[in-house]
């Protein structure tokens, strides 16, 4: 079968791979789509972000098959010992795989297993036709979503533990610095479990227009202060739940404000800063700030959360999209057709203004 693989940073080419036959808990996918993400791009690059230790080492190594933890698939061979999909499910990856075994895995506590296995970093992912992962990382969806939604699902899957994790209750006001992805998601999650007002802030006023459209108040940071006018919205009291959306370099990011001091500022005496973004580098913003307002800056979970019997966050993530309480369609803007243009969707996804892309591109194979 056809696999992109990568032999220096920058360095890639689709070569001629055997498939693998799946393990006795793992399934063997066919490839429909794969959607990159910013941080796979820039480990491409050879950046020295989060994961660059495992990429590097798997790199030194030789030629290493490495991304596409975010795509849509089909079934098509399970191993002997799977009993939750069969060949034929429709299925997603909505996170990283805990390793079952440690202090927090047995104790119920996957989220914080410090053993998880990443895909496309620690194992390979689905840059190929086909692809063999563990079941127990994946997740069958409603065939009522397109390949497309299926691709984008897992950063929904993220924010969902985001706005879960967060103490935001019915009646709440919430704000969203950055219409990312992940803020645009998490901005509607707000809506679904019960905010009055969710206010987005972003400088791209194509985002805000859509934003709008989802019955999300849009405040456009290069017409007016963002805080001031969360203050201004809100009787002077500021927002219950501000979810700081900006990854990457801070400085890149709302001309030049630090979206942490931003989101911090907005909150209201007591308020909680959910920190929803990964964030490159230091920060400048004033511990201080924190303090004396008793403001919390929660970082949330990673990974899948047991929301209930036989459900996690990764089911939720694709009920939300298929009844139409998320839509993720929108930030899908860009798809490249075969394997051979993965460097041209890198291309794309590190450099989205000037394509015109507001998401990260797709691969349809
Ligand atoms: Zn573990």
């Amino acid at each position: 079968m056809d696999a992109v693989v990568c032999t220096a940073p920058g360095v890639a080419s689709v070569e001629d791979v055997d498939r693998t036959s799946p393990a006795a808990d793992e399934v063997e996918l066919e490839i429909h789509r794969v959607q990159l993400s910013v941080t796979e791009c820039a480990l491409f690059a050879g950046e020295d972000i989060a994961h660059a230790d495992s990429v590097t080492q798997r790199l030194d190594a030789g030629p290493a098959r490495l991304f596409g933890h975010e795509f849509c698939g089909t079934v098509v061979k399970c191993g002997m010992d799977v009993t939750s999909l069969a060949v034929g499910d429709r299925v997603y990856a909505p996170g990283k795989i805990p390793c079952g075994d440690c202090a927090y895995c047995t104790a119920g506590q996957r989220e914080y297993c410090p053993d998880k296995t990443y895909i496309g970093y620690d194992i390979p992912g689905a840059l190929a036709e086909y692809a063999t992962l563990p079941a127990v990382a994946l997740r069958r969806v409603p065939q009522t979503l397109s390949d497309a939604e299926v691709a984008a699902l897992q950063p929904l899957a993220s924010s969902v533990l985001c706005v879960h994790n967060s103490p935001l209750n019915p009646g709440d006001v919430a704000a969203v610095i950055g219409t990312g992805v992940m803020g645009y998601q998490c901005a509607q999650l707000a809506l679904t479990v019960g905010a009055e007002r969710v206010f987005v802030v972003d400088v791209d006023a194509g985002k805000l227009e859509i934003a709008a459209r989802r019955g999300l108040q849009p405040i456009n940071a290069t017409e007016t202060d963002p805080v001031d006018e969360i203050y201004a919205r809100t009787g002077g009291v500021g927002a219950d739940v501000v979810f700081s959306a900006v990854g990457g370099e801070q400085t890149h990011a709302t001309s030049g404000d630090d979206p942490v001091a931003q989101a911090v500022a907005a909150a209201r005496p007591g308020g909680t800063v959910v920190q929803v973004g990964y964030i490159i580098g230091e920060l400048s913003f004033s511990a201080r700030a924190i303090r004396t307002r008793s403001v919390t800056w929660q970082n949330p979970v990673t990974g899948v959360s047991i929301t209930g019997p036989g459900r996690d966050t990764g089911d939720l993530a694709t009920e939300l999209v298929a009844s139409d309480r998320v839509s993720i369609s929108e930030y899908i803007s860009h798809e490249v057709d075969g394997l051979d243009n993965f460097e041209r969707a890198v291309e794309i996804t590190t450099n989205k203004p000037a394509y015109n892309a507001i998401g990260p591109a797709q691969i349809v194979l």
